[in-house]
């Protein structure tokens, strides 16, 4: 598939937003939102034209927990409307810090924009994942409150090595971003266009060709990475928490893999180093992305963007 060298696509994780240990205030929200901001203009200053994803995992966790907490009064909805929901919230936040840190900067004749999209991905009926729901989502819960919970609504309820009990979700496999055209129309008007929020709203599509919302959770990573390769574009960039994939990650002889090709990876991958899912996702997405036809695929801190996507810091697979 053709690539553009030129079109970069960087996926946040859910540290972009919300730091562990601080609290989830509307301050701190805009503080986080600045500083990826901040790191996004700098790329985009370079030439590059821009796609961003972002995860959702504390956001649709503290959306489920209004939703629980005020039941008696507000029907709660269905968790592919609460992704929608965040992908509303945090596409709003990046699209004007983004905009504003253009102006500041000087550049905001330049380029046309941040768009935030409302974005479904579609994941198969079959995927085995249905038979093995894996994910943790929303409200702890005592054993008793689980057992009626799973009578009432249908609910899989597992005890959460964390403690309590959680309702657990099917994380099918993406296989498709259903607005793509859209998002590649805007990217190549000039705009910086924030799609696929926390995995995309996972939908099935029926016998009838119509789609329909799912009760599941889609990666983030893999979504980018279905995003990025159907975009042709050159550099897929994952940032997060830590400064690269490790292997032997928390032994005394972990080392970080600074350049690696993709063959190497996947033989580490299939050693078990990198957790399912934290680094594991991510590990995947960056070979899936180079086996599709990608150039290059970064790992690396959000707090060092700028230095990953420029090569100097974070884990970077190549093709063999
Ligand atoms: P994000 O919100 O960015 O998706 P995750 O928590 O899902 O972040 O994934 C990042 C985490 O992966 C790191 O904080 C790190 O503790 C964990 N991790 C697991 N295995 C590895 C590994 N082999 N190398 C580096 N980090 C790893
Ligand atoms: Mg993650």
């Amino acid at each position: 598939m053709e690539r553009n060298e030129k079109y970069i696509l960087i996926a946040l994780g859910g540290n972009a937003f919300q730091t562990k240990g601080e609290p989830g205030t509307t301050e701190n929200y805009w503080k986080n939102a600045y500083r990826a901001a901040n790191t996004i203009v700098r790329i985009v200053k370079e030439g590059y034209k821009v796609a961003i994803t972002h995860g959702n995992g504390p956001q649709v966790g503290t959306i489920l927990e209004w939703m629980e907490r005020s039941k008696d009064r507000i029907p709660p909805l269905a968790m592919d409307i609460a992704g929608a929901m965040t992908q509303g919230w945090l596409g709003y936040l990046l699209m004007q810090a983004i905009d504003n840190t253009l102006v500041k900067e000087g550049i905001r004749d330049s380029v046309k924009g941040a768009v935030a999209i409302v974005n479904q991905v579609l994941v198969s009926k079959d995927d085995p994942a249905w038979q093995n729901p894996t994910k943790y989502v929303g409200s702890y819960y005592t054993k008793e409150e689980a057992e009626r919970l799973a009578k009432e609504k249908g609910w899989i309820i597992k005890p959460d090595p964390r403690g309590g009990y959680r309702r657990v979700v099917p994380s099918p496999d993406p296989k498709e971003n259903i607005e793509v055209g859209a998002v590649k129309k805007l990217i190549e008007e000039g705009w910086i266009v924030i799609a696929s929020g926390g995995g995309g709203i996972p939908v099935i599509r029926n016998e009838d060709g119509t789609l329909q919302g799912v009760e599941a959770v889609i990666d983030k990573d893999l979504a980018g990475e279905v995003l990025a390769t159907a975009l042709g574009v050159g550099t897929f960039v994952i940032l997060t928490d830590v400064d690269g994939a490790y292997i032997n990650y928390g032994k005394p002889d972990q080392k970080k893999l600074d350049v690696v090709t993709v063959s190497e990876l996947e033989k580490y991958y299939k050693e078990g180093h990198f957790k399912p899912g934290s680094m594991g996702p991510k590990v995947l997405a960056a070979i899936r992305f180079i086996k599709h036809g990608g150039r290059k695929a970064m790992i690396g801190h959000l707090q060092k963007g700028y230095e990953v996507i420029k090569g100097e810091s974070g884990t970077i697979v190549v093709p063999d």
